[in-house]
């Protein structure tokens, strides 16, 4: 039923009921415009029927708006009072829906395993301060999420959507590319939220895209990206010396990477830094 979804009076209602005071370690700025509730969910793609999971879900808002499409939730939140409310919001708001709702009261970055069936998109409002974290972490252990739509801050998006080369390319934009190509797709302004935030939110559509070929570990690869992003300033003979184990080891490598030793960290694509990884591991220890 269209209308299903809360507005600031809902909000502050149910706060007030519940005695919730958001707090900034947890994010807690929840959304109370169903116009935005809209955008994310249709934004997200999603398909009757399809198993979504929330990171986040507060006071509900856009669980309301994932379960209006159609599609069943799981939900993952930390908050205790949040995760005890939000079956009986949805059973006040929606009753017919209620049955198409799981919750987990968990801190989203330990989760290994969900309820019902393997989750294909991720869905979520983003806790600020961990919304890298959390977003990596579902991609790599969660190999049924084809589709990820998130809302960050707009500096974290234009991050993780950043191509090489670019201002804001960084250790976020590669890991991210190793699982997926990445897209801004909207900026949301910071009233839609309670409280209001300091800095305005942005879409972030991602979808999977196989991982680069190489006989090096994921962990190897990330391993080399945080030592190039490390030094930012230096080459990437420099920045890679420890790793590698000397400056000259460190020149092999990338030459035999076919990488310039004098270029930098953030010029490189994700897949460069996989041959990088594979010369260092085939030079041996
Ligand atoms: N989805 C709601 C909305 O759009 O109004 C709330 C979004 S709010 C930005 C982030 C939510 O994530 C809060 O409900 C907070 O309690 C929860 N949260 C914070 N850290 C978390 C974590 N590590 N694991 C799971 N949930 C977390």
């Amino acid at each position: 039923t269209p209308g299903a979804l809360l507005g600031p009076a809902q909000i502050r209602d149910l706060a007030g009921r519940l005695g919730v005071r958001p707090t900034k370690t947890l994010g807690q700025n929840f959304v109370h415009d169903a116009g935005t509730v809209r955008k994310i969910v249709r934004s997200a793609g999603l398909t009757p029927g399809q198993r979504v999971v929330e990171v986040g879900p507060g006071l509900g808002s856009l669980t309301l708006g994932l379960l209006e499409a159609d599609v069943s939730v799981v939900a993952v939140e930390i908050d205790p009072v949040l995760a005890a409310q939000l079956p009986l919001t949805v059973r006040e708001t929606a009753p017919d829906r209620a049955d198409r709702l799981d919750v987990v009261l968990q801190d989203a970055l330990t989760v290994t395993e969900l309820p019902g069936p393997p989750p294909t998109a991720l869905v979520a409002n983003l806790p600020y301060n961990v919304a890298v974290p959390v977003l990596l972490t579902f991609l790599e252990r969660f190999d049924s999420l084809e589709r990820v739509l998130v809302m960050v801050q707009a500096e974290v998006a234009d991050r993780l959507a950043a191509p090489p080369g670019s201002r804001t390319y960084g250790i976020p934009s590669v890991k991210a590319a190793w699982y997926a190509t990445a897209r801004r797709t909207a900026t949301i302004g910071r009233s839609v939220f309670w409280p209001v935030p300091n800095v305005d939110s942005a879409l972030v559509l991602l979808e999977r895209r196989p991982a680069p070929v190489t006989l090096a570990s994921r962990q190897r690869v990330f391993a080399v990206v945080d030592a190039a992003f490390a030094q930012r300033r230096k080459t990437l003979r420099g920045a890679l010396a420890q790793i590698a184990g000397s400056p000259a080891a460190a020149q092999a490598a990338l030459e035999a990477a076919g990488v310039d030793p004098g270029a930098r960290g953030e010029r490189l694509t994700v897949e460069e830094f996989a041959r990088i990884a594979e010369a260092l591991d085939a030079a041996g220890p």
